[in-house]
C-alpha cells in the first residue's frame, strides 16, 4: 500500500519514519510545502524507489513563498510528482487568496505544459476553485484531491473531471467524510495519512496507518480488508502507470 499524502520531512525523524515504511512494505508519496524544502527532502529518497518526492507549495504559504516560484521552476523537469499545492478559502487564509491563485494558476500552467505530473491538491472550503482551475489549465494528467471536503456537487463534477481522491482515517473518522467516500468510484480512491499534521487518538499518523483508512474503507464498501487492499494496489497501479506514460505517446521513449 501506497501513503500518497504524507509530509515526510516534517517528522520530527524523518529517517527513521522512512525506514520503518519501506520495512513494512508501505510505498509514500512524499509532498513538501515549500520548493526550496525539495533538494533535502528528495535526499530522504535516495536508494529508496518504494518513496517519490513532490514539489510543492502549500497555498497556505503563498504569500510568504510566491517568491520560490522560480526555484519551483528550476526543480520541476526534475519531478515526476508535484504537491502539496491548491487553493485554501477557510477564513484564515483567505487574505492570501490573490496570492493562492496566482501560485496555484502558475503551478497548473506548468504541469499542462509537462503534460506528465501526477498532482496532490489541497481544497479546503475551496473545491469549486479548485475545479475551475483545472478547467483553466485542462492538461493536468492526474490531479488527486486529497482529503476532499467539498459538496456532493462538486465531487460528483470532480469525478467527471478525471480526479483521484486520497482518503484518510481522519477522514472516514467523520460522517460527512465516510458520505463522501461512499459516493466516489472505487476505482479512483487511494490512501492517505496527511501525517504528521493529521492525528488520530492525539498521535500523529505514520504512513504504515494507511492500514487503518484501509479498514474503514473496508468497512463502508462492505468487503473485508483483502478485498479493499486488492482494488486500492491496481488503482496505485493504474495512477503510476500515468506518471511514466506521457500523453499521446506512441511508445517512443523520447517523447
Ligand atoms: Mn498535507
Amino acid at each position: 500500500m501506497i501513503d500518497f499524502h504524507c509530509h515526510l520531512d516534517l517528522y520530527r525523524s524523518p529517517l527513521e519514519v522512512a525506514e520503518d515504511a519501506e520495512r513494512l512494505g508501505i510505498g509514500i508519496l512524499s509532498v513538501t510545502t515549500t520548493p526550496s524544502a525539495w533538494p533535502g527532502t528528495s535526499r530522504l529518497a535516495e536508494g529508496r524507489s518504494t518513496i517519490k518526492t513532490a514539489l510543492g507549495l502549500h497555498p497556505q504559504l503563498a504569500s510568504e513563498r510566491k517568491h520560490e516560484l522560480r526555484l519551483f521552476d528550476r526543480y520541476l523537469p526534475d519531478a515526476a510528482f508535484v504537491g502539496e499545492v491548491g487553493l485554501d478559502g477557510s477564513p484564515e487564509h483567505r487574505s492570501s487568496w490573490s496570492d493562492q491563485e496566482l501560485v496555484f494558476g502558475h503551478v497548473l500552467r506548468c504541469c499542462e505544459e509537462a503534460q506528465d505530473k501526477i498532482v496532490s491538491i489541497h481544497s479546503r472550503r475551496a473545491a469549486g476553485a479548485v475545479l475551475d482551475s483545472l478547467d483553466k489549465f485542462g492538461g493536468v494528467r492526474a490531479p488527486i484531491l486529497h482529503w476532499f471536503s467539498g459538496t456532493r456537487a462538486e465531487l460528483r463534477r470532480a469525478v467527471d473531471r478525471g480526479c483521484w481522491f486520497s482518503v484518510g482515517a481522519a477522514m472516514l473518522a467523520g460522517a460527512k467524510g465516510r458520505a463522501l467516500v461512499h459516493e466516489m468510484p472505487r476505482d479512483r480512491v487511494l490512501l492517505e495519512t496527511d501525517g504528521p499534521f493529521a492525528q488520530v487518538n492525539r498521535n500523529a499518523l505514520r504512513p504504515s496507518d494507511v492500514a487503518i483508512a484501509c479498514r474503514s474503507l473496508a468497512d463502508l464498501w462492505s468487503t473485508d480488508c483483502e478485498d479493499a487492499e486488492l482494488i486500492i494496489g491496481k488503482n496505485e497501479r493504474t495512477l503510476l502507470r500515468l506518471s511514466t506514460e506521457k500523453r499521446g505517446s506512441t511508445g517512443d521513449p523520447d517523447r
